[in-house]
């Protein structure tokens, strides 16, 4: 391996800045990472949430890269569909792409883990702990961290930096002061709590696990992923104030009521759901933009700490994954002369997180309020249909997103481009007894047209 002499600082060991860390000690950079927490490896450890997050194409090929696909897939779950649940607990079936497509549930915290111990194994990585950053210089970038424990400070020189701090990214917060540095910060009125289906007395799933569960209940929604231990890992998504909201449920016969309306086919299944429900915190859901990413082409903010989004597509971590991806095929295009790189990424990369921040709150009502409904059950038969017409000329929207490295904006326009088409399709008399009709083609081939035109 080639040794590179330039300096590299990570902040923030998390998802993303363990595996950039592993793209960069490929290539020979020393590396080191600072991290806010302790060490997640340690058996002391207790930091950290419980979640199981979505993986789909984007983050796998980032895995892959990195050379620990094998070792994830082998305990990650294929989910090939929604499986929803009405209130009356009857179960309907939605697969997500075609045979064979699925996303996956991982482990948030197990992934983390494996990623930090692939990266720890480098000789040129070191990974400090119990290190926040309260600083960065904006004359000459060097870092302030201060020992959690010891409270003792240290300055960092480094030839790059690369914030992966997370949402609420310390670095973020000192480039707002810089002119010009555009930010917004906006918050759904939706909160969410994590609830447990537990294994069965045998040891066994107590739902199907070959399948994202969800309940959809119009202004809010649960929905479940299993986890290896053959259990679930529910969230309950709902707002923080009004009618079925988490302030107007107070008490155990507030809680116990609002289950046996709207989702009585888990009470069964959640032993705890009461103690859980009212101990666990209610985090907020926040949509983080700005621009630009970098600074003084030495700072740049990777991840959520460039642009955090809803969670309803599953592409957060996916979309700060692939980040990597692209700016690791940016260090072989532009020869690693970094003032390039990075300025390229900049111009280039936010048009995709933006764009994939519009398509995660547009999902949020797909999720919550229309994978029950009667026009959007149809769409989605119309829209299987066409694929199979018309296999390249019509790619669903989820499977570009989902199963795709279509860049985030050209899905989007696509998706808006779709609306239109389904505007028209849903015009066509008694569409929804037979879509296989001339009228269908005729329409779509038109919509074709116009589009290639535009
Ligand atoms: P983080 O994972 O937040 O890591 C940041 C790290 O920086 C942490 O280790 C933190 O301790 C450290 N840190 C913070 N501040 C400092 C500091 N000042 N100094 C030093 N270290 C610091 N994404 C998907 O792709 N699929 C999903 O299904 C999915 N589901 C989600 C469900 C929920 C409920 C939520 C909230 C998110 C979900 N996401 C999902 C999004 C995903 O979790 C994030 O996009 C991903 O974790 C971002 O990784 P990151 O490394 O950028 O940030």
């Amino acid at each position: 391996m080639k040794v590179i002499e330039k300096r590299v600082t990570i902040v923030g060991g998390g998802l993303v800045g363990c595996i950039w860390a592993v793209f960069l000690a490929k290539r020979g950079y020393h590396i080191d990472v600072y991290e806010r927490r302790g060490d997640m490896r340690a058996a002391s450890y207790t930091g950290g949430r419980s979640i199981n997050l979505a993986m789909s194409t984007r983050g796998w090929n980032a895995l892959e890269k990195a050379g620990i696909s094998e070792q994830l897939r082998s305990v990650a779950i294929p989910m090939p569909g929604r499986i929803m649940h009405s209130t009356q607990g009857e179960l309907t079936h939605q697969p997500y792409g075609k045979d064979g497509q699925a996303i996956y549930s991982v482990s948030r915290g197990g992934l983390n883990k494996a990623l930090l111990e692939l990266a720890d194994g480098f000789e040129n990585v070191t990974f400090h702990f119990h290190e926040k950053c309260v600083a960065l210089d904006d004359s000459t970038c060097d870092l302030v961290f201060e020992h959690e424990l010891t409270k003792q400070k240290t300055s960092v020189q480094s030839d790059l930096v690369f914030a992966t701090d997370g949402a609420y990214s310390a670095i973020r917060n000192t480039l707002q002061r810089q002119p010009r540095f555009n930010y917004s910060q906006q918050y759904l009125d939706y909160g969410y709590k994590e609830l447990t289906i537990p294994a069965t007395a045998n040891g066994e799933y107590a739902m199907d696990a070959n399948g994202l569960h969800i309940w959809p209940r119009g202004k809010f929604m649960m929905i479940a992923l299993p986890n290896p231990d053959c259990s679930f890992t529910c969230t309950l998504f709902m707002p923080f104030d009004g009618d079925n909201s988490f302030a107007s449920l107070q008490t155990e016969q507030d809680l116990t009521s609002f289950f046996e309306q709207y989702y009585a086919d888990t009470i069964p299944l959640m032993p705890d759901y009461t103690t859980e429900y009212f101990s666990n915190p209610t985090p907020a859901l926040v949509t983080v933009k700005c621009h630009p990413w970098s600074f003084k082409s030495k700072v740049l903010l990777l991840g959520d700490a460039a642009h955090a989004i809803v969670p309803f597509y599953g592409q957060g971590m996916n979309c700060g994954f692939e980040d990597c991806t692209i700016l690791d095929s940016l260090i072989d295009e532009h020869n690693e002369d970094w003032d390039s790189i990075i300025a390229h990424f900049d111009d280039t990369r936010y048009k995709d997180s933006d764009a994939v921040a519009e398509l995660a709150l547009r999902n949020f009502i797909e999720m919550r309020d229309l994978v029950g409904d009667p026009l959007f059950l149809l769409r989605q038969k119309i829209t299987a249909y066409l694929h199979q017409q018309y296999p390249t000329e019509f790619l669903p929207l989820y499977t570009q997103v989902t199963f795709s490295f279509i860049p985030y904006h050209k899905a989007l326009a696509e998706g808006i481009a779709q609306d239109r088409l389904f505007e028209q399709i849903f015009a066509i008399p008694d569409v929804a007894a037979d879509w296989t009709t001339e009228a269908v083609h005729t329409t779509f081939k038109k919509w074709l047209q116009e589009k290639e035109v535009k």
